[in-house]
């Protein structure tokens, strides 16, 4: 049985995991990231993490397939470049070429939602099906597309951007740049700021004050609430349109839904079903199934360590 190690790198926490070739977790652990510290202490610091969690494994680093990593940005493939990760200050970061360096087996990189995808693609919610599109509601909203076991990256690995689909031209201002992008209305930042504009325009509500969370509306939408009702159905209406603008070109066989806000379940999921069968082609929707992700936060450290066991 092969192993590799997969790392999930997150602005906080770097998570890792030792994965066998059929997607079972042998070990698993997370570090503080400390990105604060700089690029070249984050790099030093994950070598380290590596080597202890094939120690911990009973495994030497010699004994690995490799080494996947899934950054939270933009990378650059050709060189094994993190281009930039905006929440961690890197910019034209050599990850790939330094790691190799180092610990002398193979590094594969991809970003961190494409690693998501095609974890819950491989042993997730997308087992067994050969085309998957995963799409993660959190603080923003991310995207992969996994085709026959693979990620769809296209030209420079930006493929399955749902998140900045346009869905109301001159909307709220993206982190992107742009306005009323998907991640504006459908993200839990999205949720909530919903509900603040429907309580500023007179709606009744319970939330009061400053600091409420996505999870809240939800649960204030369950009780009736009427800026949480508005903003929970605003969202799910628009995320039910974006997926199926998603489902229309890619006709996938399942479409999995992750990241916190899927933890409202039902709720997200029963109305979002129905938004959606307005808007797909009934031919695409007949082919496909809206299944909530079943990894959790362990998708990307699977995803990651798939690169490495199963590239080219
Ligand atoms: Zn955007």
């Amino acid at each position: 049985m092969r192993h590799a190690v997969g790392i999930d790198l997150g602005g906080t926490f770097m998570k890792g995991a030792v994965v066998s070739d059929d997607g079972a977790i042998i070990i698993k652990d997370e570090i503080a990231t400390q990105a604060q510290r700089g690029a070249q202490d984050v790099l030093v610091r994950m070598q380290a993490f590596v080597r202890d969690l094939a120690q911990r494994a009973g495994l030497t680093v010699s004994d690995l397939a490799g080494v996947g990593i899934g950054i939270p940005g933009f990378i650059d493939d050709a060189s094994g470049v993190a281009v930039e990760v905006v929440n961690m200050g890197w910019k034209d970061v050599s990850v790939r070429p330094q790691l190799i360096e180092h610990l002398k087996i193979p590094v594969f990189m991809d970003n961190d939602a494409n690693v998501a995808a095609l974890g819950e693609a491989w042993v997730g919610a997308g087992r067994g099906r050969a085309s998957a599109f995963c799409v993660t509601l959190g603080t923003g909203v991310g995207g992969g597309i996994v085709l026959d076991g693979r990620v769809l990256r296209g030209a420079n690995t930006m493929a399955g951007e749902i998140g900045h689909i346009v869905m109301e031209p001159g909307g709220a201002q993206c982190n992107c740049g742009n306005r009323g992008c998907l991640e504006t209305i459908s993200s839990a930042t999205g949720v909530v700021r919903l509900a603040r504009e429907a309580i500023a325009a007179g709606a009744q509500s319970a939330l009061q004050g400053a600091d409420f969370t996505a999870e809240d509306v939800f649960a204030q939408a369950a009780r009736g609430d009427e800026a949480a009702t508005q903003a929970v159905g605003h969202a799910i209406e628009t995320l039910g349109r974006g997926l199926a603008v998603g489902a229309n070109l890619l006709n996938p066989q399942v479409i999995v839904v992750g990241g916190g806000m899927s933890k409202a379940g039902d709720a997200l999921f029963t109305p979002l079903a129905k938004a959606f069968s307005r808007y797909v082609l009934p031919r695409v929707a007949e082919a496909v199934v809206l299944v909530p992700a079943v990894l959790g936060n362990e998708a990307g450290v699977v995803g990651a360590a798939k690169l490495a066991l199963y590239a080219d």
